[in-house]
């Protein structure tokens, strides 16, 4: 579609773009607000309307929400249209045949590690949690887990070591390790992925304890540090007698350390 950049109708469409270099952008989205620098980067492909640029100005379309307001999330259609100008940045060409469809692999992928937002703690235990008068440690422990880091949207991956003393209630053993899922699948920091887990066991079982130790290794640290860092990231959260009680605690950092192979 070959489209005059003032039809503010033109505005999150696709439209196809010449690059004041020479080049073609197809199928790109043109967006509101976009800055007199940004219309300085390219003319609209027409032979008969070459408007100027310079001193454009774009008005948003009527239905356009304010600025301030939270945006709905936007359809993969626009991530992939994203992807593509994150390779166009990283000096790739997006229609290299390699590359045509990494935009939306890129996108699904996205999809799927974050697919923790979509999910909650209430429905992923639902119907799992038991009443039992067992009241001594339960431990899962080398939980793989792989999250991003929010800061840099790289991976972080290790081993999360989940421990409880119930209460009254147990939950079914292969939910521990979808709940590990559930907060990894969002942009985390590891201290906060650590008190999430623990909270959400605490709120579901209210047990008499919980303490979670996770073991990380930093793609943000180990690929784009200054120095190379193999060493993992080490952060608990204990909560009840795991808190108060030091055998209790000294229990559950003892089979954690164990190579856990055993
Ligand atoms: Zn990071």
């Amino acid at each position: 579609m070959v489209v005059n950049i003032k039809d503010v109708a033109a505005v999150g469409r696709r439209c196809t773009l010449a690059l004041l270099d020479g080049k073609t952008r197809d199928k790109d989205v043109l967006r509101f607000p976009a800055t007199p620098q940004r219309h300085k980067d390219f003319k609209v492909l027409s032979a008969k309307d070459k408007p100027d640029l310079t001193n454009l100005i774009v008005r948003p379309p009527p239905e356009a929400a304010p600025e301030t307001e939270a945006r709905p999330a936007p359809a993969q259609t626009q991530i992939e249209a994203h992807y593509r100008d994150i390779l166009a940045f990283a000096g790739e060409d997006p229609a290299r045949e390699g590359l045509i469809r990494t935009p939306h692999r890129a996108a699904e992928a996205m999809k799927f590690l974050t697919q923790g937002y979509g999910q909650d703690v209430q429905t992923l235990l639902n119907g799992a949690v038991f009443h039992e008068d067992y009241d001594d440690m339960v431990v899962v422990k080398d939980i793989e887990f792989y999250s991003l880091c929010e800061h840099h949207l790289l991976p972080f991956f290790g081993q999360a070591h989940v421990a409880y003393i119930p209460n009254g209630r147990i939950v079914g053993l292969s939910k521990i390790p979808r709940l590990v899922d559930m907060f990894s699948r969002r942009l985390q920091v590891q201290e906060r992925l650590t008190i999430e887990i623990a909270d959400a066991l605490e709120e579901a079982l209210q047990p008499q304890g919980v303490a979670v130790v996770l073991e990380g290794s930093h793609m943000c640290m180990m690929m784009r540090g200054v120095r190379k860092q193999q060493a993992a990231m080490v952060t608990s959260h204990v909560k009840g007698v795991f808190r108060t009680d030091r055998a209790t605690r000294q229990e559950f950092m003892a089979l954690v350390k164990g190579d856990g192979r055993g």
